[in-house]
């Protein structure tokens, strides 16, 4: 992983305290590689990494971070702010009712998402709202809007194959002004490639319609493809937003990236599973994290100015060596104190040198996202159990696992380590775990 790899980097570059010429050739070099495999498309990934080196170049790199950590969170700040300017949700600043033209090839969530959007609109923003389908190629497709429509609350205008996708349309626009509908998702047809009779359709409908939201719907799957769908889309109509779906998929999401920079609109919302409620407000922060394969690490790596919380440790000293016990929530502090210590692989640097070297065959990067799950988990417990996690038997576990999205192994095993720690704890009564953490802190 991206991590991974700066961490290794970072090891030879120790000492350095900004980010030169000479040091962030290589470093580029593993984020560039990182954005490819992760499908950002290669014209794309050019551009954005010629944007990072001008901003990282002459860089001071503050405390305990070392360049490449620095570098990570350059490249961070730079996509998230890439991929999340202007505004996120739906535009209705219209004469009502305000209609919104869904586009994309076939099979990329457009009716799906029709009837995501119909629901949200209906629930959050209190919207009297009417669907129809253009999508008179595939008999199916009308059916399948009637039925999501209905899913969602909202109310479906009738079509039939055999009509033109433009006289629909305006039909339903006259429908939705004398029924006072306050908007109005017009679902089209795809096709598995572009081709010039799509783009056509898709052209006139947007003329006669004037919607106010033009939606480019695209598979985050889709990977390296999604750039000339984009492009082709972006020539023929003037894209207002863009929904990403099937971000639920195992694809590290590399599409956004592409597709915002190469369309010029906003990527208003992820999709997050087939179902009606899977519809995300996007995140360009935790996605930008996702680009880069490396889950919180970025927002450990921000938090490193804020230091170790001294005053935790000691409380959490005093606690032990009075005997109270050490139990969950004080294990929880332990964790949140890796994370405010600047990520696993700063503090592995000041460990001493023979468990650096046990240490070094850890994968950072599932050591990191260990420690969230491990967190989550804790923060299912109530209060009690914290206390008392002897009380945490099947029920309890399973209500735990639920709530922390894990499996009950997951717990049993942080239980067991827990268990192990406080074991550990005992032996070192308090002080020698003060002088842990001071040498650790720095
Ligand atoms: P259309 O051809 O563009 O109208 O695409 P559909 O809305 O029919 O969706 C194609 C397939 O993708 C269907 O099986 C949907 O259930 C599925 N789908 C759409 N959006 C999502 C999503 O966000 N997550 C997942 N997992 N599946 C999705
Ligand atoms: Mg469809």
């Amino acid at each position: 992983s991206l991590s991974e790899r700066l961490s290794r980097l970072a090891k030879e570059l120790r000492g350095q305290a900004r980010i030169t010429e000479g040091n962030v050739q290589d470093m580029l070099r593993e984020v560039r590689m990182a954005l490819l495999e992760a499908d950002v498309a290669l014209p794309v990934v050019r551009d954005f990494i010629a944007r990072v080196k001008e901003k990282a170049l002459g860089q001071e790199v503050l405390g305990s971070l070392s360049p490449g950590q620095a570098l990570i969170g350059i490249v961070n700040r730079e996509l998230a702010a890439t991929m999340g300017e202007g505004v996120s949700d739906i535009n209705l600043h219209a004469q009502p009712p305000a209609v919104i033209l869904m586009a994309g090839l076939q099979g990329s969530g457009k009716t799906t998402t029709t009837a995501k959007l119909a629901k949200h609109l209906i629930e959050k923003r209190k919207k009297k709202v009417l669907t129809v389908s253009g999508d008179v190629y595939r008999p199916a497709a009308i059916e399948q809007l009637k039925t999501v429509t209905a899913q969602a609350g909202a109310e479906w205008f009738p079509s039939t194959p055999d009509q033109k996708p433009l006289d629909i349309a305006r039909a339903a626009l006259d429908h939705a002004r004398r029924q006072y509908f306050d908007v109005l998702l017009v679902d089209t047809a795809g096709r598995l490639a572009i081709d010039e009779a799509l783009m056509r359709e898709i052209r006139e409908l947007h003329a006669a319609l004037k919607p106010v939201e033009t939606l480019f719907v695209v598979d985050a799957m889709q990977g390296q493809d999604a750039v000339n769908t984009a492009k082709a889309f972006k020539e023929a109509l003037p894209l207002t937003g863009i929904v990403l779906t099937k971000m639920d998929g195992d694809s590290r999401g590399g599409a956004a990236l592409s597709v915002r920079q190469i369309t010029g609109a906003p990527i208003k919302f992820a999709g997050v599973s087939e179902k009606l409620d899977g519809l995300e407000v996007f995140d360009a922060e935790r996605h930008a994290g996702r680009i880069l394969g490396m889950g919180d690490i970025v927002a450990l790596v921000e938090q490193v100015t804020a230091g170790v919380d001294m005053e935790a440790a000691q409380k959490l000293a005093a606690k032990v060596k009075s005997g109270a016990g050490f139990d969950l929530d004080d294990f929880l502090a332990q964790l949140q104190q890796m994370k405010s210590m600047g990520g696993l692989s700063t503090l592995m640097d000041k460990l001493p040198a023979q468990m650096q070297a046990k240490a070094g065959q850890v994968d950072m990067d599932k050591a990191e996202r260990d420690i969230r799950r491990k967190e989550g988990i804790i923060q299912s417990m109530t209060p009690l159990e914290r206390r008392k996690p002897e009380l945490i038997k099947a029920t309890r576990k399973r209500r735990i696992a639920a709530g922390a999205g894990v499996h009950v192994q997951e717990v049993n095993r942080l239980l067991n380590e827990f268990e192990q720690m406080q074991g550990m704890m005992k032996k070192m009564k308090g002080g020698g775990l003060m002088k842990m953490m001071k040498r650790m802190g720095g």
